[in-house]
């Protein structure tokens, strides 16, 4: 019986308990204690790293020149619909990402209870990252104005922190939000990058029966700006790998009888080439001046920098797929899909260094949705991590046909500087 059967048992509770105690990120407290714990269980001497409140970093060194990093993102998401979200926060694990934890207990088990270090040609670097979902915003906001973060993504403040300084590559895994007939995995699937912009439209307040002429309507503007991001469409380039959704938020204070002097927008741009994105949300800007202008009312805009692009590494993916047609236990490959639209904060990693990320399924119901659950443990708590473990112990190996890059944390800042314009 491989390690991985033996310890599926004790990360069954593990999950369990994960599910069950879902955080929102940068408050992942109870998750960030518990992994500690089953850390010091499987090896009380281990040395657990802490950043961030929450994150934990675990360094595991063979005098190997390199160092591989495993990534598991500790959040939840936002959805208060979910069966199992937290009453009080609206947390739920509406994205799985409890089983990224113990993906990563198991791999760190199987090397800790049968000596596998010295079989790795690199470190390992065990990272649990705090905050992946883009939620919560209002309190980041916060904290952000307190001087507590400078960015929404816990990645991105961890590589601000310098934990990813001697990091050299990256693995990390994620599930995906399919129904498969068999057990399956996906590689060479590329992230989209986002900003957040918002807008604000200004008129002028009157009583809309009585003196409309009297009153610039912010929603005219704001109906105005949507008419022309929905034309700008036809000026993009590269369509299929852009996407943008403006939407009214916040309250509406106002009653039937006045005509709004204010209404609040804010729309997302996904996108894989930062400098076209630039040239994009600049358009938009231009855009909503020229409606409120057109209407006789006035707009203020602000950005909130999201995530990078995932490019994910093409020659680590390589050697991942030679140990999935090695492999028994999973049938299921995809490879060809290129990328999606959604994002996260991985991308910003895979600016540094080469990084992958490996789905997998085992999960029904809707992805971020309300009922979203996980319906093959064996596969997602025992199999699986032991086919990333084989992963990750191969790309060691192989290193010599990685293409390798290292960028500097600077870099990486210059690059989110330049998102912020
Ligand atoms: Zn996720």
């Amino acid at each position: 019986m491989s390690s991985f059967q033996k310890y599926y048992a004790k990360l069954t509770e593990t999950a369990d308990f994960l599910l069950h105690n879902p955080e929102l990120g940068y408050k992942e407290f109870k998750t960030s204690k518990k992994i500690e714990d089953e850390i010091h269980k499987i090896s009380p001497g281990l040395k657990v790293e802490h950043y961030l409140d929450t994150g934990l970093k675990v360094d595991l060194t063979n005098g190997s020149q390199k160092t591989i990093g495993i990534i598991a993102e500790i959040d939840s998401l936002y959805q208060p619909n979910h069966k199992l979200a937290d009453t009080n926060t609206g947390a739920a694990q509406a994205c799985g990402h409890y089983t990224q934890v113990t993906t990563a207990l198991a791999i760190l088990n199987e090397i800790i209870s049968n000596h596998r270090l010295e079989d790795f040609g690199a470190n390992l670097a065990f990272i649990f990252t705090p905050s992946e979902e883009f939620v919560d915003l209002a309190w980041r906001k916060e904290q952000k104005e307190a001087g507590k973060i400078d960015y929404f993504g816990g990645k991105q403040e961890a590589i601000k922190l310098g934990i990813f300084d001697d990091i050299d590559y990256c693995v990390s895994v994620h599930a995906i939000g399919e129904d498969f007939d068999e057990r399956t995995i996906e590689i060479n699937c590329d992230l989209a990058g986002f900003n957040f912009e918002y807008f604000d439209f200004y008129g002028k307040a009157s009583h809309a029966a009585f003196a409309p002429d009297a009153g610039i309507n912010a929603q005219s503007i704001a109906t105005l700006f949507n008419t022309a991001l929905a034309l700008q469409r036809q000026q993009v380039k590269d369509p299929n790998r852009i996407r943008f959704n403006p939407v009214i938020v916040g309250e509406n204070h106002e009653s039937i009888n006045v005509i709004p002097d204010h209404i609040k927008m804010g729309t997302d741009l996904r996108f894989f080439d930062i400098d076209n994105a630039q040239k994009l949300m600049n358009r938009f800007k231009q855009a909503a001046e020229g409606c409120a202008s057109a209407l006789g009312g006035s707009v203020e805009s602000e950005r909130q920098v999201g995530y990078l692009p995932l490019i994910s590494s093409k020659s680590m993916s390589a050697i991942v797929k030679d140990v999935f047609s090695a492999n028994e236990k999973i049938p299921g490959l995809i490879e060809d899909r290129g990328y999606t639209m959604a994002a996260g904060d991985i991308g910003d990693v895979s600016f540094l260094i080469p990084t992958i990320q490996i789905g997998y399924g085992g999960w029904n119901g809707t992805i971020h949705g309300d009922d979203f659950t996980l319906v093959d443990p064996e596969f997602v708590l025992a199999i699986f991590p032991e086919f990333v473990f084989n992963s990750i112990l191969k790309i060691s190996n192989n290193l010599d046909q990685v293409k390798t890059y290292k960028k500097t944390k600077e870099e990486y800042l210059t690059e989110l500087e330049k998102m912020e314009k």
